[in-house]
């Protein structure tokens, strides 16, 4: 490396690589993702719908429709919007919430919030004429921004709500699928679309004695009004005399503590791995901004975002925030024109979470809470946070920081939690310890999906690793659709992925129905090819993740050669989307299978 380049940072490379080595061993278990205890069983409970009538009975609903969306979140409501907007209107979509907004339905913590930049992450907004009030808006923003899609694509008297489907069989006589759900419903559909949201099957320590605890504990997509009072933004008044313990300290915990420390008597919150937290610097929306802008800016602005993500070069950072700014290895500034670009990258990778250290001795006034705070991993390990309140809680002095050094809680007792060879007596346990990961998530849906010959879609992936054709579709499951993460194209922005999904979707199933085609599904060969394309592309992503501190995006510093087929598209989101958009405009569905046969009566 230059000389003067190595000058200019400041700080050793070396040294902080062997650091990051040091803090990633000693998180490394041999169980891995095996540690996590799914909420079953005895913690049955914790799952159990907080938010939605529990008294409510319908009759079975036997029904033959065009099309079951499985889910209410931003992705099966956008399949339903840009189904209806190509005039397709003959689907239901089945809901286990009481109302639309997936993740957004279940995380109603105090303090939620989109940690990406609402004009942004919020879709279809100029369809809509709907102006967040805020950069980052707060969860019942988003549950309004819910209601007025509902509203306008006629999407509630649509939606089967507090019901979930057990099962979809592909009956390939009738070129129908079979959808049951635990309400016994029986639904006839052409084509299923699973759209069962991403991280949304909730996860717990799997360590002893969780359930001797005797006080009152719940997981943080399960939040318990009831008990500490208030509302999003309201007074927790519930907590004032209580002694609580927040377990976890990822994207959801930083967002939860600050507002847990204003109220409790006092917070303990249980630290394995710090979050590397950034500046927020939210705002109210400018009036001023919100009427300079022209038709198609929201793309254009989602478009913005994901180039800067992927690095490439843009004439405007438009969100100009803690994930943009800086995101470029420009950084280093002069003296390292001799330097390859991977090694650019690492050490702008480095600088930037120099930078979040830093930012932690300025806002922690306790040095030995300071140090434990600082996370020593690279910059993409976990999901980024931003938050201008949670290094600052820690200054109060109802609000102590457990960290476990690594090594999480040894047990749970009657009266509390131990780290650290210390019991800690609480009335309250929060289980903010995330979901199981999106790269096993389709096995944890509770939903069996059997295609052609009733081979199940789990077992298939189970055995092949992931086969699909663009993240969507899998050959032997004809006229099926996911929504998810594997093997399609990401940004930070997960809703952007969701809405190319989406229009994707919408555009197969119309050609189909104008074409008179009975069933679709992946060819062979273009499935194959997809998934190698997939695996080789895997091969740049996994040498940054193996380096890693264990999370989810590294399957727990566990990553096998099985996990490559499980990765995302290597190209990014935004690549993603013009491949499928070109695509879409040659017309030719090059790739599917079509079996004709006569169209359904969908009402086109
Ligand atoms: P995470 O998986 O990110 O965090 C779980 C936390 O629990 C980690 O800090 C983990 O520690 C800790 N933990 C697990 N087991 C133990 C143990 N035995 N002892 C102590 N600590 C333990 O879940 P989150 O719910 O925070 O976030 C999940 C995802 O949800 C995010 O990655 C993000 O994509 C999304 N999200 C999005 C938001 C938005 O605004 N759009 C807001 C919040 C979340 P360790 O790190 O050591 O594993």
């Amino acid at each position: 490396m230059a000389a003067k380049a190595r000058e200019q940072l400041g700080f050793d490379p070396d040294a902080i690589e062997e650091k990051y080595r040091i803090e990633k061993d000693k998180r490394m278990r041999k169980d891995g993702d095996r540690q996590y205890q799914a909420i079953e069983g005895a913690f049955e409970h914790l799952k159990l719908d907080a938010f939605a009538g529990k008294s409510f009975t319908r009759a079975p609903i036997i029904t033959n429709v065009g099309a079951v969306i499985v889910g209410g979140g931003y992705g099966g409501i956008l399949c339903a919007v840009r189904l209806v907007q190509k005039g397709f209107t003959d689907f239901v979509i089945v809901e286990k919430g009481g109302d639309i907004g997936g993740t957004w339905y279940w995380n109603q913590y105090p303090g939620a919030r989109c940690d990406v930049e609402s004009y942004i992450y919020m879709p279809l907004l100029e369809e809509l004429g709907f102006m967040p009030s805020e950069k980052y808006a707060r969860g019942s923003e988003i549950k309004k921004h819910f209601a007025v899609i509902a509203e306008k694509y006629g999407l509630k008297d649509k939606t089967i709500f507090q019901t979930e489907v057990t099962e979809m069989v592909w009956d390939n006589k009738g070129g129908r699928w079979d959808v049951s759900t635990d309400r016994n419903d029986h639904i006839k559909s052409k084509y299923t679309i699973t759209a069962a949201g991403i991280l949304h099957v909730p996860k717990l320590p799997g360590i002893p004695g969780i359930t001797a605890f005797k006080g009152h504990a719940f997981h943080t997509t399960r939040w318990d009004y009831d008990y500490t009072g208030g509302r999003e933004g309201e007074v927790l008044s519930g907590l004032k005399d209580k002694r609580v313990a927040i377990i976890g300290t990822g994207a959801t915990s930083i967002q939860v503590v600050p507002c847990v420390a204003q109220y409790a008597k006092h917070l303990y919150t249980f630290q394995r791995t710090p979050a590397a937290v950034n500046v927020r610097d939210n705002r109210p929306t400018d009036p001023n901004f919100a009427s300079s802008l022209k038709p198609g800016w929201q793309q254009h602005r989602m478009d913005n975002f994901n180039a800067i993500l992927a690095g490439l070069p843009v004439e405007e950072d438009l969100v100009n925030d803690g994930w943009t700014a800086n995101n470029s290895f420009a950084l280093l500034g002069s003296g390292d024109e001799e330097m390859n670009i991977e090694e650019k990258m690492r050490l702008a990778d480095m600088q930037k979470m120099q930078r979040v250290r830093a930012r932690v001795d300025e806002i922690v006034k306790d040095k030995s809470t300071a140090e434990a705070l600082k996370p020593w991993y690279g910059s993409i390990c976990k999901r980024p946070c931003f938050h201008d309140e949670y290094l600052d809680a820690f200054n109060r002095p109802n609000c102590t920081l457990v960290d476990t050094n690594g090594k999480g809680l040894e047990r749970i007792t009657e009266k509390g939690v131990v780290a650290n060879g210390k019991e800690y007596e609480v009335d309250l346990i929060i289980y903010s310890t995330g979901f199981v990961s999106p790269a096993n998530a389709w096995n944890h849906t509770g939903m069996s999906t059997k295609g052609r010959d009733g081979q199940l879609l789990s077992g298939l992936w189970k055995q092949n690793g992931v086969v699909s054709l663009f993240g969507s579709q899998t050959r032997g499951f004809p006229n099926y659709f996911n929504v998810g993460v594997l093997q399609a194209g990401v940004s930070g922005n997960f809703v952007y992925t969701l809405d190319v999904h989406s229009k994707q979707i919408a555009y197969v199933i119309v050609e189909c129905e104008k074409r008179g085609v009975k069933s679709i599904e992946p060819e062979p060969q273009a499935q194959q090819a997809w998934v190698e394309g997939i695996v080789e592309g895997s091969k740049a992503m996994r040498s940054y993740f193996i380096n890693c501190t264990p999370s989810y995006f590294n399957n727990e510093g566990h990553l096998s050669d099985d996990s490559s087929s499980s990765a995302i598209y290597a190209g990014g989101a935004t690549a993603w989307a013009k491949l499928l958009e070109d695509w879409r405009a040659q017309g030719d569905m090059k790739g599917l299978e079509l079996t004709n046969g006569s169209s359904i009566s969908a009402k086109l």
